[in-house]
Order: C-alpha cells, then sequence, then structure tokens
C-alpha cells in the first residue's frame, strides 16, 4: 500500500512525525460487526499504523477515523468481564479512602460506559456523574439509576458538566486516554471540571507491556495513543497538570494507572521517577525500539500461521473463543478467516450471531464450543487466559486444547 504523502504532525506536540514503524495496512473498523445479512457486502476499510514522535516520545496511529464513527453505537459492555469487575469495585474502594471522599464529594468519569464503576460511588452517597458516548450504554446506565450524560467529553461538554454538576474532586478516565486525537484539549477540559485540590485518575495500557509481550493487536483504529509515561508526563503538564503517583496493574494485559493534580497538595511519589528510568532503560525514548517491534511482529504472525497451517494439515478442527476488538487485528493482519478457523463464541449476547469485522468468522454462543469440541481453540482475548481456562472444564474434558496467541504462540 503507497503512503500518501501528506506531512503528518504529532497530535502531541505539532512537530512533523517521521515515517511510521508499523503498517498493519488497511483494516475494517475492529468494532464493526457485520450483520449476517451485509455478509455479502463489503465494509469500509482505514489505513492502520503506527509511529513514534522522536520529539515527545507519544506513539500514535498516522491517521485518525473520527470518534464519531466509532464510539456511538458500541457493543464493549464492561459488565461482562469477571476480573473487569472485581478490579472496579477495587479500585473505588481505593479511592474513597485515599482521597477521603464523602457526601460532600462529587465523582465525574469520562467514558463511564454502564455504569460498572460509579455504581460503587453512588451506592456509598456520592455525588456521581458518568459521560458516556455510546447512546445504547449510557442508556443502560441510566436504567440502572446511575446518572450518565450521553455525549463526547470535550469542550463544548465542559459548559454542560459545570451547569448541570459543577467541578469534582476526583475524575477517572479508565481506557479513555488512548481513544481521543484531540488529546490537549480533552486534558484541558478535565482541568475546567477539577476542583482546585482535586485528583484526575487515568487508566492505560502500557507501551512497554504492548513491546514485551508483542501486544501488537491492541492496535487498532480506537486506539489513537500508545502510552509511556515519559510521553503522558509531557502531555498533562502541557494542561496544568501534575503527575504525582502511578502504580502498575496486571488488567488488560498491563495497564498503568496514574493520579493528577493541579495545585501541589499531594507529595509526588517515587514511583514517578522509578518507572520513566524503566521506560528510558527499556529503550522506550529511542527509535530503534519501535524498529524492533515491527520485527517482532512479522515474525508472530509467519509462527501462529505456521502453527494453525500444521495443525490443519494434521486434521485437526480449529475454532477461536472471544470476539473482542483486539482479536480482529489479528485475524485481519494475520489473514486468518474460516480456511482456518470454523467459528468462534463469545459470552456477549450483543454480539452472538454476528460476523467479526474483515475476516467473517461467525459469532456462537459459548455452549457452541462444548456442543461441537474442535481440537484446538484460539483464544483471542488472551489478557483473560486464565479466567477463560478456568470456565472451560467441559470443553477440556471432551479432549479440546488452547492456543494462546502472544508474545509467542503457545498450545495449553
Ligand atoms: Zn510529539
Amino acid at each position: 500500500m503507497a503512503m500518501s504523502n501528506i506531512k503528518r504532525t504529532c497530535l502531541g506536540c505539532g512537530n512533523q512525525l517521521p515515517e511510521s514503524f508499523l503498517n498493519l495496512g488497511k483494516m475494517p473498523l475492529a468494532n464493526a460487526y457485520v450483520s449476517p445479512e451485509k455478509a455479502g457486502s463489503p465494509e469500509p476499510t482505514f489505513p492502520l499504523a503506527v509511529a513514534y514522535c522522536p520529539v515527545c516520545h507519544l506513539v500514535q496511529l498516522t491517521e485518525t477515523v473520527p470518534p464519531e464513527e466509532m464510539f456511538t453505537q458500541y457493543l464493549y459492555f464492561s459488565s461482562f468481564s469477571d476480573c473487569f469487575l472485581t478490579h472496579a469495585r477495587e479500585m473505588a474502594d481505593e479511592f474513597i479512602k485515599r482521597f477521603q471522599l464523602n457526601a460532600h464529594s462529587q465523582v465525574l468519569e469520562i467514558g463511564s460506559n454502564d455504569g460498572y464503576l460509579l455504581k460503587h460511588f453512588h451506592r456509598r452517597g456520592i455525588r456521581s456523574l458518568g459521560i458516556e458516548p455510546a447512546k445504547n450504554i449510557a442508556a443502560q446506565a441510566q436504567r440502572q439509576g446511575i446518572p450518565t450524560l450521553n455525549r463526547f467529553f470535550n469542550a463544548g461538554a465542559v459548559e454542560e458538566i459545570l451547569r448541570i454538576f459543577g467541578k469534582a474532586d476526583l475524575i477517572i478516565g479508565n481506557n479513555v486516554l488512548a481513544h481521543i486525537p484531540g488529546i490537549n484539549e480533552f486534558l484541558q477540559a478535565v482541568n475546567a471540571c477539577l476542583r482546585p485540590w482535586g485528583v484526575v485518575v487515568f487508566e492505560f495500557p502500557h507501551l512497554k507491556a504492548m513491546l514485551d509481550k508483542i501486544e501488537f493487536d491492541t492496535i487498532y483504529h480506537e486506539h489513537v495513543f500508545y502510552l509511556s509515561l515519559s510521553a503522558l508526563k509531557v502531555l498533562v503538564e502541557r494542561a496544568g497538570l501534575q503527575l504525582f503517583d502511578v502504580t502498575r496493574h496486571r488488567v488488560h494485559g498491563g495497564t498503568l494507572r496514574v493520579f493528577l493534580q493541579k495545585m501541589q497538595k499531594q507529595p509526588i511519589t517515587s514511583n514517578v521517577e522509578t518507572i520513566i528510568a524503566d521506560e528510558v532503560a527499556a529503550g522506550l525514548t529511542d527509535p530503534e525500539r519501535y524498529t524492533s517491534f515491527s520485527r517482532d511482529v512479522a515474525s508472530l504472525k509467519q509462527q501462529l500461521l505456521s502453527l494453525l497451517h500444521d495443525l490443519k494439515a494434521a486434521g485437526k478442527r480449529i475454532a477461536a473463543y472471544g470476539a473482542p476488538a483486539k482479536g480482529n487485528t489479528l485475524l485481519n493482519y494475520c489473514g486468518i478467516g474460516s480456511d482456518l478457523l470454523e467459528f468462534t463464541v463469545d459470552r456477549s449476547p450483543h454480539k452472538q450471531g454476528l460476523l467479526t469485522p474483515g475476516m467473517r468468522l461467525p459469532i456462537r454462543d459459548l455452549s457452541y464450543l462444548v456442543k461441537t469440541a474442535p481440537d484446538y481453540t484460539l483464544i483471542l482475548p488472551w489478557n483473560l487466559a486464565a479466567e477463560i481456562i478456568a470456565q472451560q472444564t467441559d470443553y477440556i474434558h471432551k479432549g479440546g486444547s488452547f492456543i494462546i496467541p502472544v508474545p509467542k504462540p503457545t498450545i495449553i
């Protein structure tokens, strides 16, 4: 595919971006599941390539799709993963304690999904407001009594939030930072909604985990940024916020939780310096690290394809488990379709009966896996592999085995 010769500038610092280090080609949107009636017609595709800005260290897509194309009707309900729900409850408990939240406190969550997190604050009498752009998901939260604004969080939303809710003591954004092309305006809007002594907490997948574990399938159009702490610090300081703490978590394959403030109330912990030093030592501020990642990705693709082709040649039947967005990057980039996999199964009734974007694998309900008992099942949401394998004892008793694709294709 010929790269267009438009001069691309960094979405963070505005400097000119170098050539992408990884080009996955043109792909459909990872959450654009296809209904069987539309199986005969082609779907829109968009270039998917990633570049590193040597000036501010921000790793980003070279071309972005407008968020309105992706987030207004969304099929991912947070409430469908057990480990994610436990993580959310622990998070709420920790913040209530650490920041001494009480009946006078206000919590604002950006990208609040179906209210999976805010309900823990709400139940304890802490005034809460969620912002959720997907209409169907915002409606789900409202039905459960969680006050939710159905719109994008941006400069235009600030006025409405301040009018109906006011400023917040705690602003939370889990897995939203990476989605926002206008990141500088977004962070300024966050600052505008924060009380002087308030705290902001963001969680995002750590770029270091993606590089180390070759989690290239987390690259899709919704994820504009692949964040290191080094890049994040530059971004938040530009918006008048100070990074005062950071912790690592295992959810989503390796996540950073960062804590920001605008007034210097909380002391800066040594975690900040430790993780930045760790990133520099791991090469995250050096373009060469990204070139070597690109080689790792090409090699993983070859290994996975040979494994699947060998099994198929030996007469084995193979299916997949899960229909997460990242699975679609993996399947489409590697070209793994119905010639290799018979179907996939997914827990979410919202996905069952549809086809995966691009490769068009049929998505069945979970019982179909045990009923048809394929010899091997490729786990697409590899971050939940332990949980999935523990649940699938019936399938294993029928002789089934699992394949985990990253960091190296492995049969379990
Ligand atoms: Zn930059």
